[in-house]
């Protein structure tokens, strides 16, 4: 139940998760909060005369804040244990994006003017430090595991990644965190890796980076927005399936707009499950964005802390199933301020497992309409199993 204020009352039996030694290393550096991105309109910092008011750029400090705070002083911080993060070495690097591009991005921090990369995408004075911090503490946070010192970790960082392909910038991101996480498995010895991401856009990034690569499974649900420009030339379509020896192994999941709880709990159920369940990963990837929720700036997809609970229970029942219960978690975007934090919150909870919800929703009241995603999930489910050999 909740006070008026909206902090939620719990009994002490709802106060444990399914499996009593159950908990998250949170991977965390405030270094992250440099990065800053503007003011303007919307994301594109132009500042037009007959505006008073601009708003801050969607990915901004503000909403991570708010994460950092919710795991700290929220009903979950009992079973969360908080890691120094670190910057990634330039080396490092090397292993997902192409010695060209590191060396522009570099270039470009050095002339310490700030500068747009790509549409809404800023580097700044203090952007590149961020960047590197937020690659190397996702590595950390891999490493963590694959050191076998836990289970679930979770990379709480910015800016975001998924989007960073080898070669480019796009859409916020700079060096991509869990594709570099997910090479670091593979360099370590692990032969397949699923990474499922459910931020509102498409991992493009991440499938770019794994196209040729049947070890590496990328899975994407995302709002059906297609090309935005030369930084982001894939489409996200379902037949955008991989190439060569990774030809199936990257599954695009384009959801309609407002596809909601009920929606996403059947793309997973329909989709998501019976894929992971034919590649059996060594260890599980989930992605998060919280721009699927239904109040977010940028995205349409209308999932509520109910829905974004439902997909962390998911994803640890694949992870308890195929990878030993290992899962490592990646912050991406999520640009309500306040809402993003709390629906943080409930994909962790969900992923603990927690038999009754240790939150209230404080805003959720989107009516939902999924008929239509049932539909769009069928037909989905076709194209996989007539193209996809390992889906046949
Ligand atoms: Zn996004």
């Amino acid at each position: 139940m909740a006070t008026s204020s909206g902090r939620a009352i719990l009994s002490p039996p709802d106060l444990q998760p399914a499996a009593k030694d159950d908990g998250i290393d949170v991977f965390w550096h405030e270094g992250m909060l440099k990065h800053n991105t503007g003011r303007g309109v919307f994301d594109t910092g132009m500042e037009p005369d007959f505006l008073d008011v601009l708003e801050n750029h969607p990915e901004n400090s503000d909403r991570v804040k708010n994460m950092v705070s919710i795991l700290k002083r929220g009903p979950i911080a009992l079973f969360v244990s908080w890691h120094q993060g670190r910057a990634a070495l330039i080396s490092e690097l090397l292993s997902f994006h192409t010695q060209e591009y590191i060396d522009e991005l570099v270039e470009a921090d050095k002339k310490g003017q700030g500068k747009i990369i790509c549409p809404g995408t800023f580097l700044n004075p203090g952007s590149w430090d961020a960047a590197l911090l937020a690659a190397g503490t996702t590595l950390s946070a891999m490493k963590h595991i694959l050191d076998g010192h836990g289970k679930i970790t979770y990379a709480l960082v910015r800016p975001p990644g998924h989007h960073a392909q080898p070669t480019q910038a796009d859409g916020y991101c700079f060096l991509n965190n869990a594709g570099l996480a997910v090479q670091l498995a593979l360099d370590s010895g692990l032969n397949k890796v699923a990474v499922i991401d459910i931020d509102v856009h498409y991992g493009n990034g991440t499938a770019e980076g794994f196209y040729r690569s049947n070890r590496v499974l990328t899975i994407s649900l995302h709002m059906n927005h297609g090309s935005w420009g030369p930084s982001h030339p894939q489409n996200g379509t379902v037949d955008e399936l991989g190439e060569d020896e990774g030809f199936g192994y990257n599954l695009n999941i384009p959801l309609p707009n407002g596809s909601g709880d009920r929606g996403y709990a059947h793309a997973m159920t329909k989709l998501v499950v019976p894929a992971v369940e034919e590649f059996r990963p060594e260890l599980m990837v989930l992605v998060v964005g919280q721009d699927s929720s239904a109040f977010d700036p940028n995205g349409r997809q209308c999932l509520t802390m109910e829905g974004y609970r439902k997909i962390g229970q998911i994803v640890r029942e694949m992870a308890d199933k195929h990878s030993n219960g290992c899962l490592l978690i990646v912050q991406e975007g999520g640009y309500h301020v306040t809402y993003s934090a709390y629906c943080l919150h409930a994909t962790l909870e969900g992923v603990l497992n927690f038999p009754a919800p240790l939150l209230p929703d404080p805003i959720a009241y989107y009516p939902e309409d999924d008929a239509f995603t049932a539909v769009v999930v069928e037909s989905i489910k076709k194209y996989h199993k007539q193209f996809v050999p390992f889906l046949k």
